[in-house]
């Protein structure tokens, strides 16, 4: 594949690993190496930081106008290699192709957002109460920003962070997953036609990820640190910033309930569900996990639901009729048959799949578990594969604190005609996003994010360029 870039990009150059070491990039699908990739070490994330320092005067002073005009490019430009980029996609990643198709729209749908964010970061003035000086208020970049990104998205995951930050005025350093390198790779010839400046986007693949991320927390120069993972790689992070003061934001795991209320519209939360579990392959954060549904409307939602996973078909995702490709790594696929065996072995009904096929590539076929006690391990952990594990419940009240009994809150969905009844539930769910029936609620123009053990801040929206301002206030008279 001619865009197949495997080294370190560093102030717009393509260069090897300051030792020469490098790692394997596999397909899933066959288990075979695509590329070897350059593997960032220490030194190199020190010319990172020299080269985004050197960047970043000259990228702040731009006008707003003109940072947006770039990311409005790279949104054409991406949008024009979509098939590209798709590709990289499903062939580092595995998901399927209208799954690889759907981020790469998602990941090109951030530059346009944030080529509009640009140019309308607003400020305020007012009067100080009692002293009746005037209180001027506006955003300035916040600085050097570390773009950590796991392997779910490869391309949407940095694109929700590098898309803000340049409009903001920051200059990043971006570490992908190791398992999902080249897109991220990939996207930077295009930036680079798009107009953006060497040194203001710099991607530092790299299998020591502690220790390369370790040091650019460690460096005065950082002031941001945006991290999307794991909520035990998060906490690490949140450490390491502590003792630099580095600004963070974090989008860390999930553990969604999806609620099918007795009134819902059962065909379309069947279809809700299709969308909440089978997105991605359920290698998602937003992920239905945990999915309840009323007793009396068990039978007929289940009956529905299991038609449609039934339909779907599984293989490499590089053939267009493909719905459900590979999970990304054998430890992926090992620990989606460890919930299925831990959940039927705790007394659980498997309805459809539950069997790790043999042979090449990380396969799990669509699964749909019910009667699944409150003791099955994938209830209180992220199943992040194709897996439904439901169970009843007879109560609104009930299903509140059910739903809430999790240290996560990323996201949460309710399916209900009532719409007094779904606001009530929504407004006391702890979770930082609700879909109230709606099976999606990933959005630019919306601000992702979560509370409890899911994060920090937010991504998207307004807010997302927020993470890479800070708000000065300057008091004065005339
Ligand atoms: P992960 O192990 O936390 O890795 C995420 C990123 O952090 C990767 O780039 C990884 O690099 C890097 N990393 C690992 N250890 C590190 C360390 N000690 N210091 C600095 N960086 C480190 O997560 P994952 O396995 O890739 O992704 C799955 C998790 O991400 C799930 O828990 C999921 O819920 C969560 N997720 C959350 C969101 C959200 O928006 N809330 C979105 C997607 C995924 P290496 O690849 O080199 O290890
Ligand atoms: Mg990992």
């Amino acid at each position: 594949m001619k865009e197949l870039k495997n080294q370190l990009y560093i102030n717009g150059e393509w260069r090897p690993a300051s030792d020469g070491g490098t790692f394997q990039v596999l397909d899933p699908a066959t288990e075979k190496v695509i590329t070897n990739v350059a593997s960032g070490t220490v030194d190199d994330a020190m010319l990172c930081l020299k080269a985004a320092e050197d960047a970043f005067p000259l990228w702040a002073s731009k006008s707003p106008r003109e940072r947006g005009e770039i990311l409005r490019k790279a949104f054409e430009l991406i949008t024009e290699k979509l098939d590209i980029i798709s590709n990289l996609i499903t062939l580092e990643n595995g998901k399927g192709a209208s799954d690889a198709i759907g981020e790469a729209r998602y990941a090109a749908e951030f530059f346009r957002w944030y080529a509009e964010e640009a140019v309308r970061s607003e400020g305020h003035l007012g009067m100080a109460p009692s002293t009746g000086a005037r209180v001027l208020v506006h955003q300035k970049p916040a600085g050097i920003s570390v773009l950590v990104t796991p392997w779910n998205y490869p391309a949407a995951m940095g694109a929700r962070k590098i898309g803000p930050a340049l409009a903001a005025g920051c200059p990043v350093i971006i570490k992908p997953a190791s398992e999902t390198p080249l897109t991220m790779l990939a996207l930077m010839p295009i930036l680079e036609k798009a107009g953006v400046p060497p040194g203001v986007v710099n991607v530092l693949p790299s299998r020591s990820s502690g220790s390369v991320v370790g040091a650019i927390l460690r460096d005065r120069r950082t002031k941001v640190v945006s991290f999307t993972g794991s909520t035990e790689v998060g906490r690490q992070i949140l450490h390491a910033a502590a003792d630099n003061v580095i600004k963070p934001a974090m989008e860390l795991g999930g553990n969604a309930p999806f609620i099918v209320c007795e009134d819902a519209n059962l065909e379309a939360a069947a279809d809700g569900l299709m969308v909440a579990k089978m997105r991605n392959l359920g290698e998602a954060c937003t992920a239905a996990n945990r999915i309840y549904v009323h007793e009396n409307v068990e039978l007929e939602f289940v009956e529905r639901f299991i038609k449609k996973m039934a339909k779907l078909k599984m293989g490499n995702g590089s053939d267009a009729s493909i719905d459900v490709g590979p999970l990304v790594n054998a430890e992926t696929r090992d620990k989606v048959d460890y919930f299925v065996r831990d959940a039927v072995s705790k007394g659980a009904k498997i309805n459809l799949g539950g069997k790790k096929p043999e042979g090449k590539g990380f396969f799990y076929p669509p699964t749909v578990l019910t009667n699944v006690p409150d003791s099955a391990d994938c209830l209180s952990d992220e199943i992040f594969g194709p897996v439904a594990a439901i169970q009843t419940f007879n109560s609104e009240m009930e299903i509140i604190e059910r739903a809430n009994n999790t240290e996560y809150g990323l996201v949460a969905y309710v399916y209900t005609t009532d719409l007094k009844r779904g606001m009530n539930i929504s407004e006391n769910l702890e979770f930082g996003m609700i879909g109230l029936n709606r099976g999606l609620v990933s959005d630019p123009a919306a601000p992702f994010g979560g509370v409890k053990q899911s994060g920090l801040g937010r991504e998207g929206s307004k807010e997302g360029m927020l993470e890479f301002q800070e708000t000065q206030y300057i008091s004065t008279e005339w």
